[in-house]
């Protein structure tokens, strides 16, 4: 199923121009795409500059942060793991990428809504990543959810996770779909 992030388009129309059955058109200075007139050909998907136009069934990047790669992070926020296992979601299944290690940055914990250098290390690391998963995600989420969906799992064991993730997947890619100011934390038990 092709899908465009609202939140990565900006609505320069390269996608309408190449598209060979005329199914792309610009709504709002986003692109829409008519999903009875696509016949998936992958034109857009290669072609657009912000990356925003993705088949889901082959592409949506999960990271996990932990300190161990078993269990999800516990005792802290998800921007304190040690470590982000990435997988990458294709054909029902979420396959194992790599493991990321995270930058060291000491946080202004007086900060109220967080501290935004923070966010902007961790999503240094977290590049090409949609959605980022955790147990306690803190204040940052307000920064972190226009670039990541951030979902809660409480869940601790990574492998049982993944499971998890799998099985909701509609309801990560209907948030994936909003824009950044619309989307919320997903919370799976
Ligand atoms: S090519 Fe990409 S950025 Fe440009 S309108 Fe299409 S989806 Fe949006
Ligand atoms: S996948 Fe092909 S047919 Fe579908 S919207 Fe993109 S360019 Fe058009």
């Amino acid at each position: 199923m092709i899908r465009i992030s609202k939140n990565r388009c900006v609505g320069c129309g390269l996608c309408v121009e190449i598209c060979p059955v005329k199914a792309v058109s610009i709504e709002n200075g986003i692109a829409v795409i008519d999903k009875n007139k696509c016949i998936n050909c992958g034109s857009c998907t290669s072609n657009c500059p912000q990356g925003a136009v993705r088949d889901i069934k082959e592409e949506l990047v999960v990271a996990i942060g932990t300190d161990d790669e078993k269990i999800i992070k516990q005792d802290d926020h998800v921007g304190e793991s040690k470590y982000y296992l990435i997988y990458r979601y294709s054909e029902g299944d979420l396959i194992f990428k790599e493991k990321r290690e995270n930058v060291r940055y000491k946080e202004d914990e007086t900060r109220i809504h967080g501290d935004p250098g923070k966010a902007k290390a961790v999503s240094s690391v977290l590049k090409g990543v949609d959605v980022i998963v955790g147990k306690i995600i803190g204040p940052n989420i307000v920064r972190m959810k226009k670039t990541f969906v951030p979902v809660i799992i409480r869940e601790p064991e990574i492998k049982k996770s993944l499971e998890i993730i799998k099985e909701n997947i509609n309801e990560i890619v209907e948030e994936y779909e909003k824009s950044g100011e619309e989307r919320r934390g997903i919370i799976l038990i």
